[in-house]
């Protein structure tokens, strides 16, 4: 029996809530399978963490997260208390960038049972494969007074490793999936950076002579996206592009509170990080309303991620069967209580 030690992140907000109730359904897919089993360790990380300690997780954070073997997080912030920027630089972020999760897989797929703003909603399912170190939201630029003018300037960054590392996962992704990669680019108004996107897409492909490709302006595949989405499977993106497509992506799904995602390090080097797109929610926690699927999903992610894909698609299919027997939080138009939603999870697996 394979055992996984597994560092645990609920964090703040809902994602106190939401993070004990995936784990519930994950050790019963585990029991179920009967091949392997969790073995979890709490951190009481994050903002409250912070306002008794004056950091979000002590200094010897990173080197006590690479004895596990991934992360499973909730969400972190406290706005009213804590800054957004001291919350998201003091945790998160350190851990992308400490463990090098140079990747962000981000499904996006309406499910059985939910309503969508589309037409022909069931042709929904993508995966976005984004980067996630670099590009657009790098840390260069400055500010410069010029005459009676102020001007800001930000850099983006592009290294061809990590850009090729992106793109190689997807095609990877490709493959066990419909075997297409649309590559979202820009390069008739980025004049640099996408150009050299293009030509890194372009080497990359011709290793994979069985996937089909496109390449499509990001603007144009944004409307794409809400037309046509059984043109996609997997989208590679850079960090800016990846991060607007799916939040567009979650809006098509129904809830910013189903939408799963995981911070990769694909050469196992380190443990990757597995967290749900949403926030914490100040706005909802505590009442015992947040939907758990998001959170429960991106457990999926993680099963997929150790090789039981089996169990995976045991966890998507109960949730999808709850779904449409109608048993869904406010955010989705329901009424059932994130105990509610888990129970019947748990029962239908
Ligand atoms: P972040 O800054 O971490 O991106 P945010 O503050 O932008 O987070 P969220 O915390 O995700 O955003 O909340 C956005 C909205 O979505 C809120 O109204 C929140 O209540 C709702 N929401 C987020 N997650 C869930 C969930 N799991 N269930 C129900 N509603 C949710
Ligand atoms: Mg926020």
């Amino acid at each position: 029996m394979d055992t996984y030690k597994i560092a645990v992140i609920p964090g703040d907000g809902i994602g106190k809530e939401v993070v004990p109730a995936a784990i519930e359904v994950l050790d019963e897919v585990a029991k179920l399978d009967g091949s392997f089993q969790f073995q979890w360790t709490y951190f009481p990380w994050g903002c409250d963490y912070y306002l008794e300690h004056g950091e979000m997780m002590p200094d010897n954070g990173l080197e006590v997260l690479k004895q596990y073997d991934q992360i499973f997080l909730g969400a972190v912030g406290m706005p009213e208390l804590v800054p957004d920027h001291i919350s998201l630089w003091g945790l998160l972020i350190k851990i992308r960038r400490g463990m090098k999760q140079s990747i962000n897989v981000r499904p996006a797929k309406l499910l059985q049972g939910l309503e969508s703003p589309l037409k022909n909603p069931h042709d929904f399912d993508i995966t976005v494969v984004r980067e996630n170190s670099e590009g657009e939201y790098s840390d260069s630029g400055g500010r410069i007074h010029s005459g009676n003018d102020e001007i800001a300037i930000q850099n983006a960054i592009f290294t061809r490793k990590s850009t090729e590392r992106a793109m190689r996962y997807a095609f990877e992704l490709a493959q066990d999936s419909r075997k297409h990669v649309t590559s979202a680019t820009k390069s008739n108004g980025l004049t640099y950076s996408m150009p050299f996107w293009d030509e890194v897409f372009n080497a990359v492909k011709t290793d994979y002579p069985e996937i089909d490709t496109s390449v499509t302006h990001i603007d144009a595949l944004a409307a794409f996206f809400v037309m046509k989405p059984q043109a996609f499977d997997i989208i590679v993106a850079s960090n800016l592009f990846g991060d607007i497509l799916t939040d567009l992506g979650g809006a098509i799904m129904g809830s910013i509170g189903i939408a799963p995602a995981a911070n990769l390090n694909i050469e196992r080097e380190y443990p990757s990080m597995f967290e749900p797109v949403h926030g914490s929610a100040p706005d909802i926690a505590g009442k015992g309303i947040a939907n758990p699927i998001g959170q429960i999903w991106t457990g999926k992610m993680m099963l997929d991620f150790l090789g039981h894909s089996e169990a995976g698609t045991r966890v998507l299919n109960a949730i999808e069967k709850v779904l449409a027997s109608g048993v869904k939080t406010r955010d989705l138009g329901g009424s059932s209580s994130l105990e509610e939603v888990k129970a019947a999870i748990i029962q239908s697996l």
